[in-house]
């Protein structure tokens, strides 16, 4: 049935058998990050006995979907005060940076009768979550450690994500700046020092990783083979573990260039399109409601020119017809949209 995204489990495997031995060469521990599979178990139980530390999600439905499989569960997403309880029930830890909420996991954990562990959030310039590493943390700090029911288990940075900043030796050592002088400051130990995301991974291979980050919580490495500060394929990992096909419900010759006066598309905005005289195009059985046109790359001889909610346009070469199926590879947005839409199939190989 098509639309459908081919699941390669092999290829998968093969990606986290590679990322985990390289992080464990040097000290890092891998949280498998899933939230792009948007709840897939079948692919997360896969995977999850390969040498992860943690499944790592930004939603508690999700993690709510993998409870019967052994590994500590990590909240991605900071929490939110209202469903404290249900993290502290679901999540093994959480990433964490304003207090008001750590205090309601508090109470959530003493009424649970349990302790909740955090990773609380540094935000090292690229200005998504996390307490500004210059300001003062160490009354917060002291509050936390204040709570019976919370475990300060670590510290972590995210970076890459709003401001486009990519780790570097510099913004990673304030990270370990911040742990030595908590542990000294304190004088507890922190165990888990989480160093970023697939964005990282670029210093792991110039060993340029500080010495004392010991976690990363990787997932388009993982699920699309690249590493995300430059955008390149990484470490020969596979990029083709996803493949979409979608089968054609069109194919005609027409004129590339609408005829009428041009206003608004079926999404609001204003077409930009170039005359490039008459053009063999097709139209493909799957549209925007699952993924957008964009996040596509095509695997043959066809291109991209748009879509609508339920048709994505191509420009055809070679002769292809009516109810032949096309494949793409995807980015991570594309990935992410496919697997939360209903409407495309799961095919395992
Ligand atoms: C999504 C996310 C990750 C994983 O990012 P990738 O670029 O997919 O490796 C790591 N940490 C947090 C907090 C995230 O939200």
């Amino acid at each position: 049935m098509y639309p459908q995204i081919e699941i390669n489990l092999e290829k998968l495997e093969d990606n986290a058998r590679r990322l985990i031995s390289l992080c464990r060469e040097q000290g890092i521990s891998v949280s498998l990050v899933t939230k792009v599979l948007a709840g897939n178990k079948e692919i997360v139980e896969r995977l999850a006995s390969l040498g992860f530390s943690h499944i790592a999600d930004s939603r508690l439905e999700n993690l709510e979907l993998f409870k019967g499989i052994k590994l500590q569960k990590m909240l991605l997403r900071l929490p939110m005060i209202s469903e404290a309880e249900r993290v502290v029930e679901t999540a093994d830890l959480s990433l964490n940076s304003e207090i008001e909420t750590i205090k309601a996991l508090n109470k959530a954990a003493r009424e649970l009768h349990t302790v909740h562990k955090i990773i609380l959030m540094f935000d090292l310039g690229d200005l998504r979550e996390g307490v500004f590493y210059r300001d003062d943390y160490s009354g917060l700090i002291r509050e936390i450690l204040a709570l019976e029911n919370i475990e300060l288990t670590g510290i972590g940075a995210n970076l890459t994500c709003y401001g486009g900043v990519i780790p570097d030796q510099d913004n990673l050592n304030e990270l370990i700046a911040i742990k030595n002088k908590i542990e000294t400051g304190f004088g507890i130990k922190l165990r888990i020092i989480s160093g970023g995301n697939s964005s990282s991974l670029y210093l792991l291979k110039k060993n340029q990783i500080p010495e004392g980050i010991n976690n990363l919580r990787i997932g388009e490495a993982l699920f699309l083979g690249r590493e995300t500060a430059f955008g390149k394929r990484f470490a020969g990992l596979h990029e083709d573990a996803f493949i979409l096909k979608a089968e054609l419900i069109e194919v005609k010759e027409k004129p590339s260039y609408p005829i009428g006066s041009i206003f608004m598309d079926s999404f609001g905005k204003i077409p930009k399109i170039v005359d490039k005289g008459p053009m063999r195009r097709g139209i493909l059985a799957i549209g925007k409601q699952d993924v957008y046109p964009e996040n596509l790359i095509p695997l043959g001889d066809y291109e991209v020119i748009g879509g609508s909610s339920d048709h994505i346009i191509l420009e055809l070469a070679g002769d292809l017809k009516v109810g032949d199926v096309l494949a793409f590879r995807v980015n991570y947005p594309g990935l992410l949209q496919l697997m939360s839409s209903k409407y495309v199939h799961h095919v395992y190989l």
